[in-house]
């Protein structure tokens, strides 16, 4: 028998960001799951997006809990009660920093896959893009298993000129290189060929932990995930029980991207005309100062019958899971990449910003599971770049 003080404790730190703080718990409450004692570092409010899940894992018996801290909003210069990147109103509310070093053995858990961390480093390395003049050029990512092919213009901008996040980056990166490992929400067969790559090649320790999502077999669990859901349960499922197999479209760009009110008309008059039953997660909008979510005037009356409409927080894997689902109109988080392909459900990719761009040709030119939507030309398309 291990005494309680030999027995592993593992602590996870979430960082404030729905696409981090979602896959750190599941993998949180799989360590629990296996017999480590566990406990998760959070702030108040983020807490109550996973208690349920975490109450529910303590009468399974599992040694978990959590170490609520109180968050600093207002000494931070943020509204009360904000405390996660999903509650920010504007960019410069994303400048919060990160807590450094923990001083104790420690793991790094990687909020992307394998892919976008060998393509991160061999740009960075390589620098292929110096030599390139227009921004819309095709080159082709050097030093890799494939042959990866961007342009200029899907690069961060943080990649091409240094602003002010690159020192912070640059500090995230050393403090990866520095840990024991890195844990990836990622498995083998998905991008081995990069899990082989990063490991030998670039040289860093890591595993992959994923599909993490999959751990939430409970409806209850899938339902809560990440916070109150705007549908319940009962109505979401109705919905989509009431639909043929691989009928429905679902579309969602994750927790962070914010669209101005064009870009959802446009989006909005595209679902109406194909005639397509869809589910669509409509975010919040970048242009509004009087509301957080907007929408044509008649939409809904337009596509009742037809189109699900969930303005706020979807229970997104509940969703992707039902039979109902035939594709994934996806901003390629990768969260929603992983969750996705588990779910067996192709994908339309549609990045908006930052690595979406590189997690988008794991989909589209190596695993080939995806069709790119055209590129958007509409009016200025990128509005929050954390
Ligand atoms: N998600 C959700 N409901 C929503 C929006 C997002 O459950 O309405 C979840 C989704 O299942 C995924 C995560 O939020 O686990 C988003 O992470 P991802 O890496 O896809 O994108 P990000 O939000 O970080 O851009």
């Amino acid at each position: 028998m291990v005494s309680e003080d030999q027995q592993l404790h593992v602590m996870f730190l979430p960082y404030v960001a729905p696409g981090h703080m979602m896959p750190m718990v599941d993998m949180a409450r799989l360590f629990a799951a296996n017999g480590i004692r566990v406990t998760i570092l959070t702030t108040t409010k983020n807490a109550l997006s996973f208690q349920n899940s975490i109450a529910r894992d303590v009468r399974f018996g599992q040694k978990i809990s959590l170490e609520i801290l109180r968050f600093p909003s207002v000494e931070a210069g943020l509204p009360e009660g904000c405390e996660n990147l999903y509650d920010a109103t504007s960019p410069e509310m994303h400048k919060v920093k990160l807590a450094n070093e923990l001083g104790i053995p420690r793991l790094a858990f990687s909020g992307s896959g394998f892919f976008n961390l060998c393509v991160s480093h061999n740009i960075d390395r390589y620098k292929p893009h110096d030599d390139i003049k227009l921004e819309t050029e095709i080159f082709i990512v050097p030093g890799l298993p494939d042959k990866v092919k961007l342009t200029r213009s899907q690069l961060p901008d943080i990649v091409k000129t240094k602003n002010e996040f690159s020192s912070l980056f640059e500090e995230l990166k050393k403090a990866e290189r520095d840990s024991f490992g890195v844990l990836v929400n990622s498995f083998y067969d998905l991008e081995a060929g990069y899990v082989d790559h990063f490991r030998k090649d670039i040289g860093i320790r890591a595993w992959s932990m994923g599909p993490v999502s999959m751990f939430n077999r409970d409806t209850d669990d899938k339902i809560e995930r990440g916070g109150n859901s705007c549908v319940s349960k009962h109505s979401c499922l109705s919905w989509l029980g009431s639909r043929e197999a691989n009928s429905v479209l679902y579309i969602c760009f994750g927790s962070l991207t914010r669209f101005t009110k064009a870009q959802i008309r446009e989006i909005a008059c595209a679902l109406e005309e194909s005639g397509h039953s869809f589910i669509w997660v409509v975010g919040k909008v970048s242009d509004s100062k009087d509301c957080d979510f907007w929408l044509p005037e008649r939409f809904q009356e337009n596509v009742s019958g037809k189109g699900l409409i969930i303005s706020g927080w979807a229970p997104q894997i509940l969703i992707l899971e039902h039979p109902a689902i035939g594709g994934f109109l996806t901003h390629c988080g990768w969260n929603s990449i992983v969750e996705g392909v588990s779910a067996g459900v192709p994908m339309v990719t549609w990045p908006v910003f930052a690595e979406q761009f590189y997690n988008e040709k794991l989909v589209t030119q190596v695993i080939k599971f995806g069709v790119p939507e055209k590129q958007w030309t509409g009016p200025s398309r990128i509005s929050i770049t954390p």
